[in-house]
């Protein structure tokens, strides 16, 4: 029995990497009188990494790494201004209105008519809470948590504070190491929905086959009929 069918927001309900690709591409030009754009690329990436545990998740942490890498990359020659570009980018990010995946609003509100639904981000408090207001669907939430993040402790505790079992709990995402392994570990059930491009971060745990109680869809639209078959299955199982 489905107790409570939890989602991810990033990139499960809107597009959130796209921007952060995009930013990173216009950081390669600004950088690229100091370094070559591959090398830039593998420095970015290795600038954000130590730094996830000291700023979170989110743009602010993604722009001080940047600045950060800029400054290595250009052997402290970078500019002012180019400084501010990069601080403009964030700025950008940070006002860039939502857009939901096609399908998602359909998804979330004909689940809603028939299970409890929860909201369940990782990030900057601020931004997330923005997004969410500014997609329309915080209404069909009955319950929103943006946390640090996503680790089977973390899924733990959610799940205690809703007094929900991990057997009547099903999460839905994008990223095999925040919204599908914890997951399966703890005893639930999930639906992996990838993205079209995803962070290496996220990937990196990435198993070759699905996990058991793991199922992949290929895109949203097909969530709420299977949601329904395994509803029915269940109570057959029950007979
Ligand atoms: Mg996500």
């Amino acid at each position: 029995m489905l107790e409570l069918i939890a989602f991810d927001a990033d990139d499960t309900l809107w597009h959130s990497e796209i921007l952060y690709v995009n930013s990173q591409e216009r950081i390669l030009e600004i950088l690229s009188p100091y370094s070559e754009k591959e090398l830039t690329r593998q420095e970015l990436y290795r600038a954000e990494l130590p730094n996830l545990s000291i700023y979170g998740y989110g743009i602010k942490g993604f722009a001080l790494s940047m600045i950060e890498a800029a400054i290595r990359l250009s052997d402290s020659k970078i500019r002012g201004s180019e400084v501010e570009q990069i601080i403009d980018l964030a700025k950008d990010m940070m006002k860039a209105p939502v857009r939901l995946l096609e399908g998602a609003a359909e998804a979330v509100e004909a689940l809603s008519n028939s299970y409890p639904l929860m909201l369940i981000t990782k990030g900057d408090l601020f931004d997330q809470e923005r997004k969410i207001t500014q997609s329309g669907l915080a209404a069909y939430f009955k319950h929103i948590e943006i946390v640090s993040e996503k680790t089977v402790d973390v899924y733990r505790s959610v799940l205690a504070k809703h007094g929900v079992d991990p057997s009547g709990f099903l999460m839905i995402g994008n990223s095999p190491r925040s919204d599908i392994l914890p997951v399966i570990e703890l005893g639930a059930r999930a639906v992996l929905i990838p993205y079209h491009t995803t962070w290496v971060h996220e990937a990196a745990d990435a198993v070759g086959e699905a996990p058991m109680n793991c199922i992949e869809l290929e895109h949203i639209g097909l969530l709420p009929a299977f949601i329904e078959q395994l509803a029915q299955d269940s109570q057959v199982g029950a007979r």
